[in-house]
């Protein structure tokens, strides 16, 4: 069994982002901007905003935090959004989900300049993407991708199995997994809630992806003898052993599922760390005007 190292990936990423920060710097060209706005004291969207600003100083790109009071209102972080898509200096930006109540997601999202949605959560990528045309990729699926990429795994005619049906993950990872080319190629089962006999559908799958939300959720005897298994659920669970009286689990039971796969990826250290440097990839496709020149 190989554990599927995101922190090794995601450093080998940022490397070679740093070298071509590098050769941008030296050839006196636009350094890449990325702004990141945070809306209320969400213990979990600190920690990944603040993950996402420093490895912005890591890849030496300039970065920008707008944080904001819990009861912000939806027109001011409008206004935010508006200002940072009129700003020149601005390659992209994200704005940290989940937002309070009273500001409604979809409407910021929609706000947001699809030329700096380095998120990719906008319809318009999200759209270029189903189609196949250069878009920005959400970037815990081009994360998922990424690490297939580097680790050489075959995908082609595999049956992959995603469970979960998000915007973010789920629905694009089914659909970038389906597309034509490597990694890609997969023939897809996407399964969610209502999904009969659960189990069953997992225990099919070549290749597991697992973004539901819930602590360990899949179980050892789901998972087919040899299957590559990709967690991307980030959880935080009770945990009495540890100083801060929690751990982060992922959505598969790692230490029965491990033993049984051919690949897997640990939580920490696999798909969240990816999901920043992709972001990070797609920060300085902004900057050089890849997607939409
Ligand atoms: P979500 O809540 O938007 O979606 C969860 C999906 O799971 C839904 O489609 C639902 O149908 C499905 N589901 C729920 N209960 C189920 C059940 N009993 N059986 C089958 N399917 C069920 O979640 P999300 O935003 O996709 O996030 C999923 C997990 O991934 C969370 O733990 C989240 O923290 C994590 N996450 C991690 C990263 C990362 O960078 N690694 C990024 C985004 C989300």
């Amino acid at each position: 069994m190989t554990i599927l190292d995101g922190k090794l990936l995601s450093e080998n990423i940022k490397s070679e982002l740093a070298a071509e920060v590098d050769q941008i710097r030296s050839r006196g060209g636009k350094i890449p901007h990325l702004a990141a706005v945070l809306i209320g004291e969400n213990p979990a969207s600190q920690v990944y905003v603040q993950s996402k600003i420093r490895s912005c100083e890591q890849v030496g790109f300039k970065s920008t935090l707008i944080q904001k009071d819990a009861d912000t209102s939806e027109a001011e972080l409008l206004e935010i959004v508006h200002q940072l898509n009129e700003d020149p200096d601005v390659d992209g930006f994200i704005v940290q989900l989940p937002l309070p109540k009273h500001i409604d997601e979809e409407r910021i999202t929609l706000a947001i300049d699809h030329r700096k949605d380095v998120d990719g959560f906008h319809p318009v990528n999200f759209g270029r993407m189903a189609q196949g045309l250069p878009a920005y990729l959400p970037a815990t699926p081009f994360g998922i991708v990424e690490i297939l990429r580097r680790y050489n795994i075959e995908t082609a005619g595999k049956h992959c199995v995603v469970v979960g049906r998000s915007n973010i993950v789920g629905t694009p990872i089914s659909i970038l997994l389906s597309r034509k080319g490597y990694p890609g190629d997969c023939t897809v089962t996407l399964t969610h809630s209502r999904t009969r006999d659960l189990p069953g559908e997992v225990r099919r799958a070549d290749i597991v992806v697992a973004a539901i939300g819930i602590p360990e959720f899949i179980k050892g005897d789901w998972v087919k003898e040899g299957a590559v298994v990709i967690d991307v659920g980030i959880n935080r669970v009770p945990d009495a052993t540890k100083k801060s009286g929690s751990r982060l689990a992922g959505d598969v039971a790692f230490d029965e599922v491990a033993p049984r796969s051919s690949h897997i990826t640990p939580v920490p250290g696999g798909v969240g760390l990816m999901t920043v440097a992709a972001l990070m990839v797609n920060t300085l496709k902004a900057c050089k005007k890849e997607i939409y020149p």
